[in-house]
């Protein structure tokens, strides 16, 4: 099945739950609008390329489009038109007053210098300079690109297009081009806040709560800092190169370790891992932030956590859902445990547009009761519906874009 095929399958199972209008759901099948250009670059040798690029505007109901921009050499129009609409559910599920879109360029970034990237991502806004803007679509960083990317693409666009508030057209960028305090540790501290929710539902202590954790990125470390200070344990962790296992591991002392040695394996005192067995620890709460379909048929009957919260984006397979249901654990769903980033990417558009430069605090004071008020909208309606959290996200998303259609 493709993506957008799998996307469509949760949309009409979740419409049937919802009781959403046959009409709505059917306009929902079809992205807004898609965008196919060539982007010509001139190559560091004087040649010149053409790449492909891609901008699904997938829907605008709620507010401007808004989903990242991806370099991959697999990138293609189908990709990116379920992306856009996943993005469309996930906005709705934060409840922030944007729509989803998702781009990308056929591209394979490793092959191409600095300058070269520069050149792409300028010659990107040229092609859709009349289609992007603060108030029409409003793209951020996605998988290979990065916040100076963001800088490139909000001053070629603002060189076109100038005025106030013309940064407000990308988000992601560095905080001295317009970004967002806070943006960098967003992702974790939702899933914090929404893990915190969690477990007072559950009825599970915070303190001593023991907690595995796939991926020490950008994600799952801050995670590990955040779970730590708040007293609970950090019983294992993760990168590419394997895991490690102890009775209550010391993230920043990790962290520093993996700093030097490019790997958390080998921190001393700890029992060496694979990335299989760290998501069969024995633990309280399981976070994936690392790679997509990690939980499968194969191992969701080994899982012991009571509570999966996905950092990640899709980390779990439909079959493995389906398991996990069966056996009463908690699966908090990535639309809504991971929408700490674009609710703070929301923020950062909020801030440009109104001319402001919030601190963290009031950044992460703004987020906290979002998080919760959508995790606690999930949880009710699973509750009512007798259905799990990720339908529910869908169903939330659904009732939502009806309300808002346009
Ligand atoms: P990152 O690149 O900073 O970290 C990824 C981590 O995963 C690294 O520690 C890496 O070593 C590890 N990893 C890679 N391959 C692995 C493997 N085979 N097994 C185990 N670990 C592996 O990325 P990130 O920004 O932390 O993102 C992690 C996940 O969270 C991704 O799915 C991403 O889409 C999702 N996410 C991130 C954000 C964000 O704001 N950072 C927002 C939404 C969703």
């Amino acid at each position: 099945m493709s993506a957008f095929q799998n996307a469509m399958q949760q949309l009409d199972s979740a419409a049937e739950i919802a009781g959403i209008d046959p009409a709505i759901v059917d306009a929902l099948r079809t992205p807004e609008h898609i965008r196919e250009f060539d982007i010509p670059v001139q190559m560091d040798d004087r040649t010149q390329k053409v790449f492909k690029g891609y901008r699904v505007q997938y829907n605008s109901w709620r507010g401007p489009y808004k989903g990242g921009i991806r370099y991959h050499q697999n990138v293609d129009v189908d990709e990116v038109k379920a992306l856009g609409f996943w993005m469309t559910i996930k906005t709705a599920v934060a409840n922030i007053p944007m729509g989803g879109g998702k781009g990308g360029v056929t591209v394979n970034p490793k092959e191409l210098s600095e300058g070269e990237l520069e050149r792409l991502t300028r010659g990107y806004v040229r092609a859709g300079v009349d289609f992007f803007g603060p108030e029409r679509d409003v793209p951020a960083p996605d998988v290979n690109t990065t916040p100076q990317m963001m800088a490139w693409f909000a001053d070629e666009y603002c060189a076109l297009r100038p005025g106030a508030t013309c940064r407000a057209v990308v988000t992601g960028k560095p905080v001295e081009a317009g970004g967002s305090e806070g943006r960098g540790t967003a992702t974790a501290q939702g899933g914090f806040y929404v893990l915190l929710a969690a477990l007072e539902k559950l009825g599970m202590p915070v303190t001593g709560t023991r907690v595995a954790i796939q991926g020490f990125g950008n994600a799952g470390a801050i995670m590990a800092e955040l779970c730590h200070a708040a007293g609970m344990k950090i019983v294992a962790v993760s990168d590419s190169q394997g895991g490690i296992k102890d009775g209550g591991l010391d993230p920043r002392a990790v962290l520093d370790f993996k700093k030097q040695h490019g790997t958390v394996v080998g921190f001393p005192g700890t029992q060496t891992i694979s990335n299989e067995q760290l998501l069969e620890t024995e633990c309280d709460v399981l976070v994936p932030a690392a790679l997509e379909n990690v939980i499968t048929k194969d191992n969701a009957a080994n899982i012991h956590a009571k509570i999966i919260l996905e950092l990640a984006n899709g980390p779990t397979t439909p079959e493995a859902d389906e398991m996990l249901k069966e056996r009463g654990v908690t699966v908090v769903p990535d639309v809504l445990a991971n929408a700490g980033g674009v609710t703070v990417s929301y923020f950062e558009w909020d801030q440009n547009i109104k001319e402001e430069h919030w601190t963290e605090t009031e950044v992460f004071e703004k987020l906290k009761p979002i998080m919760i008020d959508n995790f606690n909208a999930l949880w009710e309606l699973g509750v009512t519906q007798q259905v799990p959290l990720r339908t529910a996200a869908f169903v939330v998303a659904l009732k939502r874009l009806a309300e808002n259609r346009g």
